[in-house]
């Protein structure tokens, strides 16, 4: 049952940020989803703390923060600049969101693995 929670959560978050994109058609949205995804598992760093080693994601307002995905462990690391890699790369609709919405789902994926 814990895992039919996640996936309910997964699928609200998903139209949640959905539901803020109203002007950009869904083909393309959901093309710039799956970029975005890529993006960040690119930028993202291995968490530092020693028995974890999960994935930590850049936070999108700082320049080198980063968030573990497996125990939420926050940290300063080598620039991601990644709202500017979003950004420089898209215009038009709230690229924060988005980039949210994927981080929370990568978030949710990797506990539903546990
Ligand atoms: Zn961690």
């Amino acid at each position: 049952m814990i895992f039919k929670k996640v996936i309910d959560g997964a699928g609200f978050l998903i139209g949640e940020a959905a539901s803020a994109i109203t002007d950009i058609p869904s083909n393309i949205v959901k093309r710039e989803k799956k970029e975005i995804l890529a993006i960040i598992k690119a930028e993202s760093l291995t968490c530092t703390s020693s028995s974890c080693n999960c994935l930590a994601t850049p936070l999108y307002t700082t320049r080198d923060k980063y968030k573990c995905i497996g125990c939420d462990r926050q940290f300063a690391d080598t620039n991601h600049n990644i709202k500017n890699t979003v950004e420089a790369k898209y215009r038009g609709n709230d690229k924060e969101s988005i980039y949210n919405s994927r981080v929370e789902y990568l978030t949710l994926l990797h506990r539903a693995k546990k």
